[in-house]
């Protein structure tokens, strides 16, 4: 049982957490500085056990959802609502702020597949779930609905444009959703797993395309655009992508790249001149062979980060609360804790049709 170690700390009993496409980076040995004896999980709600002397907003019971990111609220970049980029909660980094159950790299810090969490600067992130709200709704707010939701909203996105998004996994699925509530006029998802496809395509709606089956999606997606391309592309895959010769030996062989970067290809280069590209793709700190010479000579934008939670939170609250957004309905297996080793197995091998699975502890 964690314990509070700060006056700032809460303990907080997790009722569910969820297995992210994250945190498969840290199953595959794939994040440094990934320590043995941490506990991953950085998608979690529960009910507050304990707190510290400087969490006045929090109380023994409270149900709470908590961002994945870790923010301390008062410093530079959390003024600015860059709550994902918070110096303090993870001060050795240049880049991220503090991430649950992320690693060293992610500040260290134990995440929520687990039956208790010590939450750090619980007087910031920690938020109260509404009565109404299911729990099953509540957890996918700390993580896959903000990021999906911010994908869609650092598209820029304008009344009737088309936005195509790579990657039908929970975020992919959940950017298609949320491009609808920015305006789009057309909403088209590749992926190569059918049954994501098929999800999504009734799920956001959207046009779905699985990417084996198009000759070159560049060229596709410049065709079934009048030649000119889509106005906004979304990466919602990242360094996963299994990639061409070059990146395989540039990534897992020679560890100069983190995996492939062939969505960011397709979004850079299937995106109109002018437009906009949004990653929200994880990928690793360097990224090589990204045709940046187009970005150039295109004119186009591209804008990136990890989810700022905390910001987005009560207007995601408020779309659930009126129906604009079912996170629920991507949850498709529920598992105890117990078996977290089974779960994490199907979810990476992508079995039984796993869109979304969430870890039950206690569960019997
Ligand atoms: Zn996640
Ligand atoms: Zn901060």
């Amino acid at each position: 049982m964690p314990q509070i170690l700060h006056p700032r700390d809460a303990i907080v009993r997790v009722t569910r957490s969820c297995i992210c496409g994250s945190d498969l980076h840290l199953y595959h040995g794939l994040v440094p500085d990934t320590r043995v004896g941490m506990t991953f999980g950085h998608e979690f709600c529960g009910i507050v056990e304990e707190v510290g002397p400087e969490v006045p907003n929090l109380k023994p019971g409270d149900h709470v959802l908590v961002p994945f990111n870790i923010a301390c609220g008062q410093c530079h970049f959390c003024k600015q609502g860059l709550f994902g980029n918070c110096h303090e909660s993870n001060p050795q980094a240049t880049a991220v702020g503090g991430i649950f159950g992320y690693s060293h790299t992610g500040g260290g810090y134990d995440g929520g597949q687990a039956e208790y969490v010590r939450v750090p600067y619980a007087d910031v992130g920690p938020t109260i779930i509404p009565d109404w709200m299911d729990p099953d709704d509540a957890v996918l707010l700390t993580d896959v609905v903000p990021t999906g939701y911010q994908a869609a909203e650092m598209g820029g996105i304008q009344r009737g444009d088309t936005v195509v998004i790579f990657g039908a996994g929970p975020v992919g699925i959940m950017a298609a959703r949320c491009a609808w509530l920015f305006g789009a006029g057309r909403v088209i998802v590749f992926d190569h797993l059918d049954y994501r496809l098929e999800f999504v395509k009734n799920y956001a709606p959207a046009e779905v395309y699985n990417f084996k089956e198009v000759d070159d999606v560049v060229v596709f997606m410049k065709k079934t655009t009048d030649g000119l391309g889509a106005d906004v592309a979304i990466d919602a895959v990242g360094g996963d992508a299994k990639g061409n010769f070059l990146h395989t030996l540039f990534g897992p062989k020679l560890k100069l790249e983190a995996g492939s970067a062939i969505p960011l290809h397709w979004a850079i280069n299937s995106v109109k001149k002018g437009g906009i590209v949004s990653i929200v793709g994880v990928y690793g700190p360097t990224g090589n062979m990204v045709p940046i010479g187009n970005v150039v000579n295109k004119g186009l934008t591209v804008r990136a980060n990890q989810a700022s939670v905390k910001r987005l939170l009560p207007r995601l609250i408020e779309h659930v609360r009126v129906g604009h957004i079912n996170p629920k309905a991507m949850i498709t297996h529920r598992v105890p804790l117990d078996d977290v080793a089974d779960a994490y197995h199907m979810f990476a091998a992508k079995l039984d049709g796993c869109i979304k699975p969430v870890l039950i502890p206690n569960a019997g």
